[in-house]
């Protein structure tokens, strides 16, 4: 018989063009649409905006007609004419030159987490990455595949630094840290959250440990010589020695890493911490039955796709502190994406 009307698949029939959504975003940030609205300080034909992208005129119609849609552009009508100008949000987070852009993670997005979510099904069968498939590297060594070219790892960086901007201070503000004075990001990757935390704490040091060819990157492109509070330790945090610090943060390191790499590392990191001195874990938070929120479930899938790691709650991440020695395990939610889990080495 047929459906009641409110069996009308609403949800899942949202869910199927779910990738039609993401594409035309990626597409037009891309093409560059949101940046040449910008630079044009007035509403563009969709004629002019071809032109200035370099884009078919059918195509860049269809594509803004969506991006309206989509609410990104507005429409203005002007004696038959259609012309767009970029809202507010697009104008913000979808321009190249914005400071606070998202440009450079939906880059990364589209060119690299999209190859391997083609190879969804075979993760979850499988159990792993999906990197020999998606991109013909081997995933032994999980940051060789990341960064199997300069291009790749600099591509990386961008993606890890976009979202301090975004959501930095509130993970470095959850707890106060204030008593840590000598601290040591470790994977510190582009120096983002360093530089959230210098700004937040006027009295403290961080100390950014990465590989070395991170650091090199970070030091030439990320972080100013005249951030003085901000330093670089070049090494290995599974085999080199740590540098001794009050705080150490690992922010998006345990969820890429299997529960025994993270106690392995845990281990490491509170035999060089001072005692009376914390760690503090920077992670996207399961609700404690996994029901949520979706994001996080999602992010949980993406880590099976492209690492060796899970997202998990606040006691599995407390349960891995406690294996490595550390005590008062609290956390905090920030409301954003990213929260707050801080363990103690007791005097
Ligand atoms: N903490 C940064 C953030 O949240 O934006 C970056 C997180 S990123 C997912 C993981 C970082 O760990 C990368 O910067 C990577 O280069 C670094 N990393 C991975 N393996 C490492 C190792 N064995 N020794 C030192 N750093 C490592």
């Amino acid at each position: 018989g047929k459906p009641a009307a409110d069996m009308y698949p609403k949800k899942i029939l949202e869910y199927m063009e779910g990738f039609l959504i993401s594409k035309t975003v990626f597409s037009s940030c891309e093409l560059g649409v949101f940046d040449v609205l910008l630079a044009a300080e007035r509403p563009l034909s969709a004629e002019e905006i071809s032109q200035a992208i370099g884009a078919s005129l059918d195509g860049t119609e269809r594509l803004l007609a969506a991006c309206a849609g989509l609410q990104l552009l507005n429409t203005h009508r002007d004696n038959g004419q259609v012309c767009y100008s970029n809202t507010e949000q697009a104008s913000v987070y979808l321009t190249r030159s914005s400071p606070v852009s998202l440009y450079q993670s939906i880059q990364y997005s589209s060119r690299t987490i999209y190859l391997c979510w083609h190879y969804l099904t075979d993760a979850v069968r499988e159990g792993r990455n999906q990197y020999e498939k998606a991109f013909g590297v081997s995933s032994n060594d999980l940051f060789q595949a990341l960064y199997r070219s300069d291009e790749e790892m600099v591509k990386f960086m961008q993606l890890m630094n976009s979202i301090w901007n975004i959501c930095g201070k509130d993970v470095v503000t959850a707890f106060d840290l204030s008593p840590f004075k000598i601290i040591c990001d470790l994977g510190g990757c582009s120096g983002a959250l360093a530089k959230q935390c210098t700004s937040a704490y006027p009295e403290c040091t961080v100390t950014i440990f990465d590989l070395p060819k991170v650091v090199c990157t970070s030091r030439e492109h990320f972080v100013t010589e005249a951030n003085q509070r901000i330093t670089f330790h070049e090494g290995d945090f599974l085999k080199d020695p740590l540098p001794e610090a009050d705080l150490y943060i690992l922010a998006r390191i345990l969820h890429d890493w299997s529960d025994e790499r993270c106690i392995e590392l845990l281990t490491r990191v509170y035999n060089a911490c001072k005692p009376g001195g914390a760690v503090l874990l920077v992670e996207a938070l399961l609700h404690e039955d996994g029901s949520g929120p979706v994001t996080v479930q999602l992010y949980s899938l993406n880590m099976l796709v492209q690492t060796e790691g899970r997202e998990r709650t606040a006691a599995q991440y407390a349960a891995l502190l406690t294996a490595a020695g550390f005590t008062g395990t609290q956390h905090r939610l920030t409301g954003k994406i990213y929260d707050a889990v801080l363990g103690h080495k007791e005097t």
